[in-house]
């Protein structure tokens, strides 16, 4: 499951542009995702220039620095 971390967040909407399911919805300063649509692909994290999403998985939650250790 995808986490997000308004705090974090300046609403650049990156993240939506690299969705390929399109399922992240950025109005102004409200950002939701359709999780119960989203794959999970991680794009959207990779994405973030500031590390306001992760990746939930297994009870355990991975960051972009994760990437490259088969994680994503
Ligand atoms: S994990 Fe993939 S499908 Fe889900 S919101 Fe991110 S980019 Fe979209
Ligand atoms: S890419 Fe990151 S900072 Fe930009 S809107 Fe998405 S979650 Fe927020």
């Amino acid at each position: 499951m995808i986490l997000f971390y308004e705090e974090l967040c300046n609403y650049c909407g990156s993240c939506v542009a690299v969705c390929p399911e399109n399922v992240i919805n950025l109005v102004d300063i409200h950002l939701s995702i359709d999780r119960e649509n989203c794959t999970d692909c991680a794009k959207c994290i990779k994405g973030c220039p500031i590390g306001a999403l992760a990746l939930e998985r297994k009870g355990k939650i991975y960051y972009p620095e994760y990437e490259g250790r088969g994680l994503f």
